[in-house]
């Protein structure tokens, strides 16, 4: 069997829930339940990801051997492994949800790998917890797939984001009701590995502080910032400032990267917002193909569209006052609270306007810059224009003769691009301008758009059609789709199908436009 080397400082370090069991339950002073996965019937590997396979230290060979897939289908166990649930709370679509825990997530423990990195192990849909409040602890195949798929993209995109390390089919059916309409259907079952130096989410620290268990957030506290955050200097309540203050800048970081390629979260509650500024918990997810600040992908989320694409940030901010809340006990003044959330106000700003910058292929972003991508995204938006095709086209942009044509593959409709017609060609009249005022030398400038501008991102057709190729027994779909992904930002010949827009038929097809939280 593997070896591995843990060391499972949460729940060495903090305090867990002393009753063993599934029963359902509010767990009070506890940060965790000690939990094993439940055995699957016949765990099979779908597809694993070569990097994070390296990272902890597994061979290739390792990964395709039968007791791979029993380790991660959730079936055996390694020496040294502790696996428990963790108990956190939520404010979920603007309201305060109390006590949810990983309800079908199981932590298997906190490997330190040979270059001294911290991976913690988690197993998502590995059955039941504590915490499964009613349902039933498992995943279907196509929500992990897309999981699994996501993850790896955005790591390759530079956005921050918690890992997958494998996808394994259970073998066993799960029942769902994808649209919740009364059409329930078994599904197949599957298990992501996922994996990131901590899971730990905005939530685990605002149920202690909902409970008044003071005692319990400053351990929880202090434990995150000795492990998680260990270069932060200062003590007291100077070092809880200054730790706020950086997750408000990770945080702000990331969405500003979710902005830069065009990422819907879909589900930003404050359960799936990560203290470490990771992408956490790939749900009703989507990919924004015609720019439209107003989509989101989740049809939960389709009547108030809190979690759109363009209020993201916004969001973000949101979540952040909801941990600034849940910390007040633990400083005398509310001012370095509103100084950690101011400095997420500035640390967007000045992200954005770098990717003003970096997309347009400019030296630096003016005041009247800002003012150009603006007019850019209210015309996309209009001339229905595809936010990926358009900017990576934007790099073959040819300032001394201007012309629409360059976007040709970017426009979704003839008859919007007719009637945006004038006020495009008088945007690159200006952009054309502006370029002639700017240093970059032309090399410079086209790479420094092909790094902010990606050719290939996960579009939500394209994962789905991975998804109904593995439902017919066939995963190559993910394996291919996954390389494909590994250099989103090169040109790779052969490979341009994977590069189009979305196609007419996935306009308005379930798992391409519409997502639903039943996963
Ligand atoms: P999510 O919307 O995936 O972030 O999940 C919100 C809460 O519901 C978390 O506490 C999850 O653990 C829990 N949950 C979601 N799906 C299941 C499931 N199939 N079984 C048990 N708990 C679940
Ligand atoms: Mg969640």
């Amino acid at each position: 069997m593997f070896k591995l080397h843990f060391d499972n400082a949460f729940v060495r370090d903090l305090p867990g829930d002393p009753e063993q069991g599934a029963r359902l339950r509010q767990v009070e002073g506890a940060l965790y339940s000690r939990m094993d996965p439940t055995p699957v019937a016949t765990p099979r590997l779908l597809a694993h990801s070569a990097e994070m396979t390296a990272a902890l230290g597994f061979s290739e060979a390792d990964a395709v051997t039968p007791e791979f897939a029993q380790l991660f289908g959730g079936n055996a166990l390694l020496d040294g492994m502790q696996p428990y649930a963790a108990n956190y709370g939520g404010h979920q679509f603007g309201h305060w949800a109390g006590q949810l825990g990983d309800g079908r997530a199981i932590s298997l423990g906190e490997v330190i790998n040979g270059t001294g990195e911290r991976w913690e192990l988690q197993l998502k849909g590995a059955g039941l917890t504590p915490y499964s409040r009613g349902a039933d602890g498992r995943a279907v195949l196509r929500s992990s797939i897309r999981e699994f798929l996501c993850s790896e993209a955005m790591h390759h995109l530079g956005v921050p984001t918690t890992r997958a390390l494998s996808l394994v089919g259970t073998g066993e059916p799960v029942l769902r009701d994808m649209f919740y309409d009364g059409h329930a259907r078994p599904e197949p079952g599957a298990i992501v590995c996922r994996v990131a130096p901590s899971f730990i989410r905005f939530g685990n620290f605002e149920l202690p502080a909902s409970r008044g268990d003071t005692a319990l957030l400053k351990q929880l506290v202090d434990f995150t910032i000795r492990r998680d955050f260990p270069e932060l200097p200062g003590q007291g309540e100077a070092l809880y400032a200054a730790w706020f203050a950086q997750v408000c800048e990770r945080t702000a970081t990331m969405i500003a990267h979710w902005m830069r390629v065009g990422f819907v979260h879909g589900v930003m509650n404050t359960d799936n917002m990560s203290i470490l500024g990771l992408t956490i918990d790939y749900g009703p997810y989507g990919w924004v193909d015609n720019y439209d600040p107003d989509w989101t992908p989740n049809t939960t989320d389709a009547q108030r569209r809190r979690y759109r694409f363009g209020q993201q940030p916004d969001v973000a901010w949101w979540d952040l006052s909801r941990l600034a809340g849940a910390l007040a006990p633990l400083f005398n003044t509310v001012e370095p609270l509103q100084a950690g959330l101011d400095r997420y106000a500035a640390t967007y700003a000045a992200a954005d306007r770098a990717n003003t910058a970096a997309k347009l292929g400019l030296a630096e972003c003016r005041d009247d810059d800002v003012a150009l991508m603006k007019s850019l995204h209210a015309l996309m938006q209009q001339a229905e224009i595809d936010m990926t095709l358009w900017f990576r086209a934007l790099v073959d942009f040819d300032a001394h003769a201007p012309t629409l044509t360059t976007f040709d593959e970017a426009f979704y409709d003839e008859a919007r691009r007719n009637e945006a017609a004038p006020a495009l060609d008088d945007w690159l009249a200006r952009y054309a301008a502006r370029l002639a005022d700017d240093p970059l030398l032309p090399d410079r400038r086209r790479e420094q758009m092909r790094q902010a501008n990606p050719r290939y991102v996960l579009r939500n057709y394209l994962a789905q059609q991975a998804i109904d190729r593995a439902e017919q027994g066939d995963a190559g779909g993910i394996a291919e789709l996954l390389d494909v992904m590994r250099h989103p930002y090169d040109d790779q010949p052969g490979r341009e199908a994977f590069a189009q827009k979305r196609p007419d038929w996935a306009r308005h097809k379930a798992g391409c436009s519409m997502l639903s939280c039943s996963s």
